[in-house]
């Protein structure tokens, strides 16, 4: 991966799309570039699901005209790259953690809106007619220690108390019952969703454009300055004036962009593989014989997902720099054995790394400044299939002048900056040291 955020000026807008194994299901919607100056009312900068959901808000509830620009393609970001988990939950908080940081009925409001995310997404695939290969089947999260098996225990008694949870507990004699699965002492396990991103993010795009939005590939925001009836954006190719900008770039954001989203978020890198298709012999060998998703309990999580065509795709943290990208891909592989052995002679059709955008303090936002006009919705942790989709469309609301809004954080409240910001991948480097041996990642 060429593109670094924290060192890159811009995505480059001539590069080529990133060799994913989805690229080889689909073949996405072309949209050209801004030719020439432009007028709207709303601009979106960013073209996945934060910003294609945000347009199809706005065109749905006539609030004028609306235009998207991407730096590269629609869904070129993590949208079109992610591994496809539908989660009800985003940020790194869970629903226990939410609820001693805010207390119970805001961690309850928050909770809601990531399950209604879940729920909304679900509806909008059958809604806009999107062909996403959505595949559902369980969802394990797989306790890597003794002890996480224990807190899972202990969790999910509060979870289904406090949040309605319907997940089951399976010890590690259950959980060998259902999968082949090396390393793990336990897990929970409960109903899961798995899609193709970039089809999914390709039908947004389809529905926004037919719905009214006007879509602009290969047009980088270059710079974005307030005059006196709204914003100036230049491209390379044409000036875009607009009344209100929502800031969707989300992690891909380049490193001194706009003072409001500027050291707000870090950008850190995911990574994934998947393999050829798993053979007979080799699906009884790992215990599944049909779609499913699994995560484990590490801070530095790794995911797995058996995808419709029988390939294995397991993800997990990349490297820190974008240079050193291709570097995980050993690392992945021999993480994915440990669990399933029968694999260590499988080939990989593919690899390829994302940036996510993590939130200092864990918490995604979706920001609207009223006086300003401007606002953004990012800092997903890596957790934005459902929620991102959602979160486009309450920054989209804000930005109409909605003010029903449930009254959370998520949504009051801006990103808070990284003190020492220079400092954050001397710190991810440290927290990578300590995870190799406390997490035996
Ligand atoms: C490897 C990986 C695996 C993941 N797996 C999952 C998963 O299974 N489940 C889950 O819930 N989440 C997952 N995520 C996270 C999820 O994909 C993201 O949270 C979500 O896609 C964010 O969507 P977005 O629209 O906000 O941002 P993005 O999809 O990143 O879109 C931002 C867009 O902004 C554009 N852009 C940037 N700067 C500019 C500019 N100046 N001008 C114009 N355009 C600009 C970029 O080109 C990009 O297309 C994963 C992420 C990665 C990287």
């Amino acid at each position: 991966m060429s593109y670094d955020p924290l060192i890159t000026p811009a995505v480059d807008p001539s590069g080529a799309p990133p060799d994913t194994y989805w690229r080889t299901t689909c073949q996405p919607t072309y949209f050209a570039s801004l030719d020439g100056d432009h007028q709207t009312d709303f601009l979106i900068i960013g073209g996945g699901y934060t910003g294609l959901s945000a347009a199809l808000e706005l065109t749905e509830n006539q609030s004028g005209d609306v235009s998207v620009i991407d730096s590269h393609s629609m869904g070129y970001g993590c949208a079109g790259r992610n591994a496809g988990f539908v989660l009800n939950s985003s940020g790194r908080l869970g629903p226990l953690a939410l609820t001693k940081k805010y207390g119970a009925d805001t961690a309850r409001s928050i909770q809601n809106e990531y399950d209604n995310a879940a729920e909304q997404l679900l509806r909008n695939i059958d809604k806009y007619h999107i062909d996403c290969d959505l595949t559902s089947g369980p969802y394990y999260k797989l306790a890597h220690t003794g002890k996480q098996a224990r807190v899972q225990v202990d969790t999910l008694k509060s979870l289904s108390r406090q949040f309605g949870s319907q997940a089951r507990v399976l010890d590690s004699k259950m959980l060998q019952q259902h999968l082949s699965i090396q390393g793990f002492y336990g897990a929970t396990v409960q109903p899961g969703y798995g899609l193709n991103p970039l089809k999914l993010v390709d039908g947004l795009a389809c529905a926004a454009q037919r719905s009214g939005a006007r879509l602009f590939a290969k047009t980088p925001a270059l710079a974005l300055k307030q005059n006196t009836t709204g914003y100036t954006v230049w491209t390379p190719t044409g000036r875009i004036s607009a009344k209100k900008v929502l800031i969707a770039s989300n992690a891909y954001s380049s490193k001194q962009f706009h003072q409001s989203i500027n050291n707000r978020q870090f950008a850190v890198q995911s990574s994934i593989l998947v393999t050829a298709p798993l053979n007979a012999g080799e699906l009884a060998g790992i215990g599944l014989d049909a779609p499913a998703t699994l995560m484990d309990t590490r801070m530095m999580k790794y995911y797995y997902r058996l995808l419709p065509d029988n390939r294995i795709l397991f993800g997990g943290r990349g490297e820190v720099t974008g240079k050193a990208a291709s570097a995980g891909q050993a690392r992945l592989f021999n993480a994915m054995t440990t669990s399933f052995p029968v694999l260590k002679h499988k080939p990989v059709s593919h690899f390829w790394s994302g940036w996510v955008s993590v939130a200092l303090d864990s918490l995604p936002r979706v920001y609207f400044d009223q006086k300003q006009n401007l606002g953004y919705a990012m800092g997903y942790c890596g957790a934005g299939v459902s929620f991102a989709n959602f979160a486009g469309r309450r920054l989209a609301q804000q930005a109409m002048g909605m003010s029903d809004l449930p009254d959370i954080p998520l949504y009051t409240t801006a990103l808070p900056r990284y003190p020492l910001a220079r400092l954050r991948r001397f710190g991810l480097r440290a927290l990578y040291a300590w995870a190799r041996v406390a997490e035996r990642l």
